[in-house]
């Protein structure tokens, strides 16, 4: 036996590791888009729901994807140098008095949310490119439909590149709320002829009647719910920094909320809270060694997590927190939120493994 050095392996190191599989992601993305006739968009904010717009913006150009929606014009600004000059880059909060050189250097469309926002875009940047944004429900973004009656012929005259609204409810899709604001969508935009968006990753599901020109998914290309049949694209290697055996009366962790009757083999993995395994998931989820689960053994701290793998044959070199055994909306129910706010959580110390793309 030769003792080559391995080139494929590296060193273990304490820190845990972040894999995204990109090729999930473009196949999420391919299979939203096969369930409608219009263009299917990419929802990237919030640094592509943590995952890293850079690398997932780059998979998702050359997957087919002509339109981005971000949330601030700086990611937009971000992904723009990310990507090149191609792609349509939308901006949901629209055009905000420091946006406008970001807006317009580096070619951003803004999604016009109000009047104020109207006549800001048309003094500083005349003639360039931008969308609206009209509230049909929700109460969170976009104008109203008194406003909009008031500004809408103005609008229409600068040629809008996409007009859209965004469903309170998709995720449910029996809620009355979906019909109710498809109507005033509808009432709102009669007799216009420029490209609409109506759908997130739920509205895709709800049906044809809510896909217009133009959908707008993200959770869905991330792997999370509504979209049961995402594949996971997230998953996450912990190193195990030391191991021992506790005697009966031993506890571990913090205000000893585990104390043991009989003796119990313990890992120590190097992950907590800062990475967004949140305390609050600590008597519910589990380690996993391949698919042996292993509960966790007292409190999760910042940095380290305790955990009883007095089950396993020997003791394991790292451990799996997410992947299919344990998924974002599993975790998610587990802590009492849902999928989006566990990956938007994950934080920036994992060392990030990119797969495929
Ligand atoms: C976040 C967001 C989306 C994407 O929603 P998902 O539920 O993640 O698919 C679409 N449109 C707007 C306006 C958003 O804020």
């Amino acid at each position: 036996m030769t003792l080559a050095p391995s080139l494929s392996k590296p060193e273990p190191m304490s820190t845990a590791t972040l894999t995204v599989d990109l090729d999930a992601i473009t196949a999420n993305w391919r299979s939203l888009n096969a369930m409608t006739r219009s263009e299917t968009g990419a929802v990237v904010k919030a640094d592509a729901y943590g995952l890293g717009a850079t690398r997932v913006g780059r998979a998702l150009v050359h997957a087919g994807v002509r339109s981005f929606f971000v949330a601030v014009a700086e990611e937009g600004a971000a992904l723009r140098q990310a990507l090149g000059p191609a792609p349509a880059i939308y901006i949901f909060s629209g055009h905000m008095p420091g946006d406008t050189d970001m807006i317009g250097d580096l070619d951003l469309i803004p999604m016009i949310n109000s009047l104020e926002q109207m006549i800001r875009q048309i003094e500083a940047l005349p003639g360039h490119p931008f969308g609206l944004q009209l509230d049909t429900g929700m109460n969170r973004l976009g104008m109203e439909p008194n406003e909009w009656a008031a500004l809408r012929d103005i609008a229409l005259g600068q040629a809008p590149r996409l007009i859209m609204s965004h469903l309170a409810c998709a995720d449910e899709p029996d809620h009355p709320m979906n019909a109710q604001q498809l109507q005033t969508f509808l009432d709102m935009t009669a007799g216009i002829n420029a490209p609409r968006s109506l759908s997130n990753t739920g509205g895709v599901l709800l049906g044809e009647d809510y896909h217009f020109e133009m959908t707008r998914p993200g959770i869905g290309l991330y792997g999370g719910l509504p979209f049961e049949h995402a594949h996971p694209v997230a998953a996450i290697e912990v190193p195990v920094i030391q191991c021992r055996t506790i005697e009966p009366g031993e506890s571990v962790g913090y205000s000893q909320t585990f104390i043991t009757d009989e003796p119990r083999r313990i890992a120590t993995i190097s992950a907590g809270y800062a990475d967004g395994i949140i305390r609050a998931l600590g008597p519910q989820m589990h380690a996993f060694a391949d698919d042996v689960a292993c509960p966790l053994a007292g409190r999760i701290s910042m940095d380290l997590i305790g955990v009883d793998i007095t089950a396993l044959k020997s003791d394991p070199k790292t451990l799996d927190l997410l992947g299919p055994q344990q998924t974002i909306d599993m975790l998610a129910d587990m802590a009492g939120t849902i999928g989006y706010e566990i990956l938007t959580s994950l934080g920036a110390r994992y060392a990030r493994r990119y797969v495929g793309g």
